[in-house]
């Protein structure tokens, strides 16, 4: 299903419709009046790691009200059916993740959980009228599902995540592939396979892919890449010729990779890249990416049939439609350490789409699912008590540590435990099963430990019975 973009709002108003068959008072509508005298309405868009775990926690809380609590409801919106834990999307389009942990349905978490979900994708923002609006949304075929529709709030969280900043680099837009979605990485799977036949097929040596971007993404892309490229070649003929099935080029414009980690780790990151076979270039810049290649700033070519751009973040178009809400430089929502915008109180902003510096001189909190989820912990109390009109204290956020992926048996990073010097460097097994860990916590939050360990059986056999790497 696709939204299709409208050119402004106010030109083709719908009219109100609840879209649930329910008899509770309709969330949607077109005046949303503060005294509608129905529950206290709670809109959150995005539900991903920080806007899902927030809906299941409001939810859950809000269908066992205490005694005198205001009514009050949660309706979830996010533009696809389906939430994907977006740490694991370069293992998607790598193809080496299980059909088990590819997503989970909204509509059923909405039922299990207490909260509704509409499927829609935020076009743009009425603060005056207390509305939302959403774009028309339409099937494969081009039919309209839905037309552009508005939904009431009184109290509206935005958290729609990130996109990567392409810097107005010339030609990121038309020739590079990127990962802000599942579509994102699907396309460059199917671009990938497409490759690894052409390289098949007409004996063309090894596949060209440059990664942009020495970030996490960039280089757990990598790591994945290589296992990836190499199963792929071991099931053919003339792939499997070559030393090096794939040449991977990975572009990093600051003196090392991952520069959020000590310098001891990144050390540690790009031999293993290397010994891979990852041609790791720092400290240079991409200045322009065409068909086939990518320019240095120094011209050197890199040759590139893929081209993936990871080189940083910044807050999706839509946070400029928000009727003058504050932003900063990468387009994010400034946020107060309520995570309430900085010009609306009944607006939040949470994720990777806020900009929070929780105390004065503080680093702004890092754009990474734990802190999402802090944030939506940390939302869903203090939703709670502003209904209850109890006082609400700042969010804070506490570094649990950052660790990276390193193929589908590695991984590197430090844990922020309370030691002299600051942390405990984890790597190898442990590490990965640390890494492992995040996604299975969020999992259980969502889903419940039972069902989370039979997927986990599920994604056991899968690994026995299914190729290592999907080949569709
Ligand atoms: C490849 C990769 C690896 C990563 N690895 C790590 C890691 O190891 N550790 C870590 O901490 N972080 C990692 N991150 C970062 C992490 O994924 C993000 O910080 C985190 O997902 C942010 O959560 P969020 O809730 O703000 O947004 P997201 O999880 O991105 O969710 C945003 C949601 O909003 C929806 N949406 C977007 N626009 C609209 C709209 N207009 N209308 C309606 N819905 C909309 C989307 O469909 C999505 O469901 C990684 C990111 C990538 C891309």
């Amino acid at each position: 299903m696709n939204a299709r973009q409208t050119p402004s709002s106010g030109d083709r108003r719908s009219p109100p419709s609840s879209g649930f068959s329910d008899s509770r008072p309709a969330l949607f509508s077109t005046a949303a009046l503060r005294e509608h005298g129905g529950p206290h309405r709670i809109v959150i868009v995005g539900g991903g790691a920080g806007g899902l775990e927030l809906a299941v926690h409001l939810g859950e809380a809000l269908r066992k009200p205490r005694r005198g609590d205001v009514p009050a409801e949660v309706l979830l919106i996010d533009s696809a059916l389906t939430h994907v834990w977006k740490p694991w999307l370069h293992e998607m389009a790598a193809g080496t993740l299980s059909g088990h942990d590819s997503g989970v349905e909204f509509l059923q978490l909405a039922r299990r959980h207490g909260f509704r979900f509409h499927l829609g994708t935020l076009e743009s923002l009425d603060r005056g009228r207390h509305e939302l609006w959403l774009s028309p949304l339409d099937d494969d075929e081009g039919q309209e599902i839905a037309p552009r529709r508005a939904v009431a709030y009184d109290t509206l969280v935005v958290a729609v995540g990130s996109i990567v900043n392409d810097f107005r680099t010339p030609g990121v837009a038309e020739h590079a592939l990127r990962l802000d979605s599942a579509a994102d990485a699907m396309r460059f799977h199917r671009l990938l396979l497409a490759e690894c036949a052409r390289a098949e097929v007409q004996s063309r040596g090894p596949v060209e892919v440059a990664i942009v971007g020495g970030g996490a993404t960039g280089v757990e892309l990598s790591a994945e890449l290589v296992e990836s490229v190499r199963a792929i070649a071991g099931l053919g003929t003339e792939l499997r010729q070559e030393a090096q099935p794939m040449r991977l080029h990975l572009i990093e414009s600051g003196p090392r990779l991952v520069g959020a980690l000590p310098e001891d780790i990144s050390r540690a990151v790009q031999a293993d890249l290397e010994a891979r076979g990852v041609e790791v270039l720092t400290g240079r810049r991409v200045t322009e990416v065409a068909p086939g290649h990518v320019v240095l700033d120094d011209h050197e070519i890199v040759p590139a049939a893929l081209t993936v751009w990871a080189a940083g973040i910044r807050g999706p178009a839509v946070l400029e439609r928000l009727d003058g809400l504050e932003l900063n430089r990468s387009r994010q929502l400034l946020v107060r350490d309520t995570l309430q915008t900085t010009r609306d109180a009944d607006v939040f902003a949470m994720g990777d789409c806020a900009s929070c510096v929780p105390e004065a001189g503080a680093p702004p909190v890092p754009p990474r699912a734990q802190a999402a989820q802090q944030e939506a912990r940390y939302l869903s109390q203090a939703l709670l008590k502003r209904l209850r009109a109890h006082p609400v204290e700042g969010f804070r956020f506490h570094d649990r540590g950052a660790l990276v992926s390193l193929g589908s048996r590695d991984a590197i990073g430090r844990l922020a435990a309370r030691l002299p010097g600051g942390g405990m460097r984890l790597q190898g097994l442990l590490a990965r099963w640390a890494y492992w860990s995040v996604h299975h916590a969020h999992m259980v939050r969502l889903q419940g430990a039972l069902r989370t360990a039979v997927d986990q059986i599920g994604h056991w056999i899968d690994r026995r019975t299914q190729p290592r790497v999907k080949l569709h």
